[in-house]
Order: C-alpha cells, then sequence, then structure tokens
C-alpha cells in the first residue's frame, strides 16, 4: 500500500504544495512545530534516509537546502533546523523547521559521555566501516 506521502503526491489527499520537481515534493506538516514547518520528500518511495542511493541523498539534500533558504527569507527565523526520523511516516522526509531559539524546537535531556562506553561504541561503529 501507497504511504500517507505518495498519496499526498498523488493529489488523493490534499496538502500545502511547498514545491514539486519531478524527484522531490514539499508540503506543510499537518502538525507543525513552528509556523512554516515543512516537509520535503522523494517521490520515490524509500523507508529511511541512509537507504537512498547517494545521488538521491545528495538532491534530497540540495532540494531541501533551496527551501530552507526561501522559508528563512518568507518567516524571517533566525535558524532553519532539520531532523529525519520517520517513526510515524516510513517514507523519507526532512523536516525543515523555522526557529528563533532553542525553545522552539527543545532538545531532549541528555546523559554525559562514559568514557568505558565511549570506547566501546567508537570500536563497534568502526568495525563496520
Ligand atoms: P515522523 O515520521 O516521526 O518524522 O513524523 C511524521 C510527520 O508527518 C509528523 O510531523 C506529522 O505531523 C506529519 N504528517 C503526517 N500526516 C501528514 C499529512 N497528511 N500532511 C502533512 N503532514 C503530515
Amino acid at each position: 500500500m501507497a504511504s500517507i506521502f505518495t498519496m499526498i503526491v498523488r493529489g488523493e489527499i490534499p496538502c500545502h504544495r511547498v514545491h514539486e520537481d519531478d524527484k522531490h515534493f514539499a508540503f506543510l506538516d499537518i502538525n507543525p512545530i513552528t509556523r512554516g514547518h515543512t516537509l520535503v520528500i522523494p517521490k520515490r518511495e524509500v523507508d529511511q534516509l541512509f537507504d537512498l542511493e547517494p545521488d538521491e541523498l545528495a538532491e534530497l539534500w540540495t532540494c531541501a537546502q533551496v527551501i530552507a533558504k526561501a522559508m528563512k527569507t518568507a518567516t524571517k527565523c533566525a535558524r532553519v533546523v532539520t531532523c529525519v526520523m520517520g517513526y510515524e511516516v516510513p517514507h523519507v522526509h526532512i523536516h525543515l523547521i523555522p526557529t528563533n531559539e532553542l525553545e522552539d524546537f527543545p532538545i531532549p535531556p541528555r546523559g554525559t559521555l562514559d568514557p568505558a562506553d565511549a570506547d566501546a561504541v567508537t570500536a563497534a561503529i568502526r568495525q563496520h566501516l
């Protein structure tokens, strides 16, 4: 079954379209964190960002860059921040969120790096590079 975002691209579900080209689509998030919160997607339905082909990944971020610059000008925000989650919709989407202060997109509480585990996790990652 097509993802909800593919249905948006096809026009089967309404959206507020910000941008469209042959490979990408961008539209306002239906539950915005801040005014102008936009999602940028590849039209090709892939679940996880890093499963895109390298050229697709580069083109998606280039598209997001163009949109983010337009958003920054349009909303007069201090920074457009970005994240990629995908826990709700398994179709790659880059969140672009206009912000004026950290509280506009708060980061969850963070811990302190444990030196012993840091060695272990560094080694574990390096092993797969
Ligand atoms: P996540 O998969 O965790 O990155 O979250 C999915 C995002 O998609 C959320 O921010 C939702 O508000 C947004 N979303 C879900 N359905 C729609 C829709 N029909 N139109 C616009 N945004 C949507």
